[in-house]
């Protein structure tokens, strides 16, 4: 096995940016229970006619067909750990790739390096795609410090021992903006630090905190929405997006945004399946 080539704390993906007409298409926005309106959570990030899809469960090419996005067309795919609904899809994506021969770069956590490429022999997939292992730094890089060639890196958030969240930083020079993505995660301490004063947050949203006695997960590998008000409203965040709305137990999204808005008073934007936002 030749050595792979190893992703460092910051990526360049010269295509991927978080500035002005990024889109943001929402493939699913819930968690690994789906319901009959929320698949489980994946995002397709495009700007300037690039494509970064973020997780990989079910029929992801079906989903970019209705979005009328071209499956073939993918620059970089992100694993960002690997619970089912965040990676079951990636034999069936890479097969569907086969007859084209064109793929997307898959970027995971580095400790998940051996298991993707598992995942991809057992199909005789291995030889596709390449696997490039991300090395994770914590505590997260913040705008202060960033190099300013790059524009990616990525953070631990509290969920799998190896986990990725994501960072995105904009060129424009006028104005610092960035985008965070935190994938599964309980509220995180560093969360003060790592969200000041950015333009977007991706937040997971697993269920209202008035769910707690009922959802063992909350606020330890999950947030709830009381939380991820607080934890935005705290770093000064712009524009929230929640998503991986627990599909366990049912509730009302109401109730997502009345808990978020005791402490919030920035933009809520609940994403829905198949729709597409620009930022
Ligand atoms: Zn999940
Ligand atoms: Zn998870």
């Amino acid at each position: 096995m030749s050595k792979p080539r190893h992703a460092k704390i910051f990526v360049d993906f010269p295509y991927f940016l978080y500035n002005k007409g990024m889109k943001i298409k929402f493939l699913g926005t819930g968690s690994a229970i789906a319901t009959s309106k929320r698949d489980n959570t994946s995002i397709l990030f495009e700007y300037n006619a690039k494509k970064v899809l973020v997780d990989c469960p079910g029929s992801i090419v079906s989903k970019l067909r209705y979005l009328k996005v071209d499956f073939r067309e993918l620059d970089a795919l992100i694993i960002t750990h690997f619970h089912p609904d965040h990676v079951y899809g990636l034999p069936s994506l890479i097969h569907s790739l086969k007859p084209f021969g064109r793929y997307p770069d898959i970027f995971v956590p580095e400790k998940l390096y051996g298991k993707t490429l598992k995942l991809l022999e057992i199909f005789n997939l291995s030889k596709t795609a390449e696997v490039i292992p991300v090395t994770i730094k914590d505590p997260p890089v913040t705008v202060k410090d960033k190099i300013e060639k790059f524009n990616t890196t990525f953070f631990k958030p509290r969920h799998t021992p190896a986990s990725l969240g994501i960072k995105i930083f904009s060129r424009e020079k006028a104005k610092e903006r960035s985008l965070i993505y935190t994938s599964d995660t309980g509220p995180m301490d560093k969360s003060a630090t790592l969200f000041k004063d950015i333009n977007c947050l991706i937040h997971d949203c697993y269920a209202p905190a008035s769910f707690k006695s009922e959802i063992s997960e909350l606020d330890k590998t999950h947030s709830s929405a009381l939380k991820v008000g607080e934890i935005a409203a705290a770093a000064g965040v712009k524009k929230l997006f929640p998503v991986h709305f627990s599909g366990e137990t049912k509730f009302s999204i109401n109730l997502i945004i009345k808990e978020i808005r005791k402490n919030y008073s920035g933009q809520i934007i609940i994403p829905e399946d198949l729709k597409s936002y620009t930022v």
